[in-house]
């Protein structure tokens, strides 16, 4: 008789704990999947994908504008909020059934059902049922942070009830300046709503390319967001259906929805962690973990938003099936977290892979930067104010392209492909090469010819 239960204990039916199940059982391992919610996770359910409905439903707004300058007399439209949620809650249905089906297929039992830890080897279901464990792997992901306590908190939607709001908000004010806030912003604006952006630093997008930061901003700002930087909501009041947010500089707001996009934390409480020996990474909050996704404790492996290193679904995925071949495959593998490619599905949208001209500045002494805005094709017909911006940041030294980013249409698909040459260690010499494809967008990635600047840091003044 077995030792244990199960070989392999999975505890989160998210992108990252599926494949992780999937490629272990495809090793010969025993595998039981425990999920207390939907099977497909943040990703699936309340995350990338339903978003993504979302983004594409309301960029329609900007074609049928955008038509007349082709010709096209469209009668004035309308927009259903319901029907799309309804359309979207089906495709999320099958998804859902999907990610159920190819788990089953595999050979790995699901358990609807929460897990906690009695030590570490065993799990208590929440159903009552005791599972024993050779191995446990931790993917149990993240949930949105509403930060301190103001007065009306209670007042305040995250994302995830954005995606099953009875109707579409009238007015709207999102505060955040990242990934979440500005997407939904942008979806929101899109779809009609008046969007106010609050944020609390002096310009959104910390931490992404500054030139991508203030072309983002203006091009939101074209399309009549309101974006509030350096305040933060203090306070929300309820009057009825509507609501008003107080903010830090003095001024209030009033709104039909409040939504904070402040950040997500790890799903870390009450997994009797400290029963099995695993240990949080006192940096971030996440369960600490080696370059193998081990924990602290010899038998428990943790992958994807849970540890709060990169928490993008590509990236659990490559870690869940790194940490599948490593134990129950026979093939130790790494995760290769560098040159992650990333999008804001703002609109328009950001596509970056590698460095900023900042960072790359702080780790090169010589940086070349080659950097474009211009129309697109489409606005000399359609009249649309924008502008894309291109930019390439070049290692001066080895003429390799250690930066790649993109605001406009597509700039998510153009990226993808990109980031294949930047991880390849392409030099601007190789996009050089690269004959263009006309008449696109992209081509100006390969005919930038001259650096719009050129840094070399003076080594003897340091
Ligand atoms: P982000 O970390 O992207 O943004 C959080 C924003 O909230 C920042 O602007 C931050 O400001 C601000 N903030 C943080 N704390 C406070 C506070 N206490 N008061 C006021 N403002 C605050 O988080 P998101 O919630 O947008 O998304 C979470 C993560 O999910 C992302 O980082 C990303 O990894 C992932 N994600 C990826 C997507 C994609 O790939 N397209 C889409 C959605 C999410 P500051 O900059 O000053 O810290």
């Amino acid at each position: 008789m077995a030792e244990f239960d199960v070989d392999l204990f999975v505890i989160g039916g998210g992108s990252g704990g599926v494949r992780a199940a999937r490629i272990a059982a495809g090793h010969g391992a025993r595998v039981m999947v425990a999920e207390e919610y939907r099977m497909g996770g943040t990703c699936v359910i309340r995350g990338c994908v339903p978003k993504k409905l979302f983004v594409i439903g309301s960029h329609v707004r900007q074609e049928l504008t955008d038509a007349a300058g082709f010709g096209w007399s469209i009668p004035s439209a309308t927009f259903d909020w319901p029907t799309l949620i309804a359309n979207k809650d089906k495709e999320i249905a099958r998804l859902e059934a999907a990610y159920t089906a190819n788990v089953e297929k595999s050979g790995a039992r699901i358990a609807k059902a929460r897990a906690v830890f009695e030590d570490a080897h065993t799990l208590r279901l929440s159903t009552g049922e005791k599972i024993s464990a050779n191995v446990v792997l931790i993917a149990t992901g993240g949930a949105p942070n509403h930060g301190a306590a103001i007065p009306g908190l209670e007042h305040v939607i995250s994302s995830n009830e954005a995606f099953h709001l009875e109707q579409l908000p009238r007015r709207i004010l999102i505060q955040g300046g990242g990934y979440i806030a500005l997407e939904f912003a942008c979806i929101f604006a899109g779809f009609g709503s008046d969007v106010t952006v609050v944020y609390r630093g002096d310009n959104i997008l910390r931490g992404f390319d500054e030139d991508v930061r203030s072309h983002v901003r203006s091009e939101m700002e074209k399309e009549g967001i309101t974006i509030l930087t350096g305040c933060t909501v203090t306070g929300v009041d309820k009057h009825g259906k509507e609501y008003t947010s107080h903010l830090s500089n003095g001024s209030s707001i009033a709104s039909d929805q409040v939504m904070f996009a402040i950040g997500r934390h790890p799903n870390v409480a009450n997994l009797g962690l400290e029963k099995a020996g695993v240990a949080i990474n006192p940096s971030n909050g996440g369960i600490a973990v080696d370059h193998f996704s081990k924990t602290s404790a010899p038998n428990i492996y943790a992958i994807g938003d849970v540890t709060h290193r990169f928490n993008l679904t590509p990236v659990a995925i490559r870690e869940g099936h790194a940490f599948a071949d490593t134990v129950f495959g026979k093939r130790p593998v790494q995760v290769d977290h560098a040159d992650i490619p990333t999008a804001v599905f703002s609109q328009p949208e950001v596509g970056t892979v590698g460095l900023t001209e900042t960072q790359a500045r702080a780790q090169f002494s010589h940086v070349d930067v080659y950097k474009t805005s211009f129309r697109p094709i489409k606005s000399t017909m359609s009249g649309r104010d924008t502008r894309v911006l291109m930019k390439l940041v070049v290692d001066g030294t080895t003429d390799r392209v250690v930066g790649c980013h993109i605001v406009g249409d597509t700039a998510a698909e153009i990226v993808q492909a990109v980031a294949i040459a930047v991880k390849m260690k392409a030099t601007k010499a190789d996009f050089d090469a690269t004959l263009a494809l006309h008449p696109t967008a992209a081509e100006e990635l390969v005919t930038m010819r001259t650096p719009t600047a050129r840094y070399v840091r003076d080594e003897a003044a340091e």
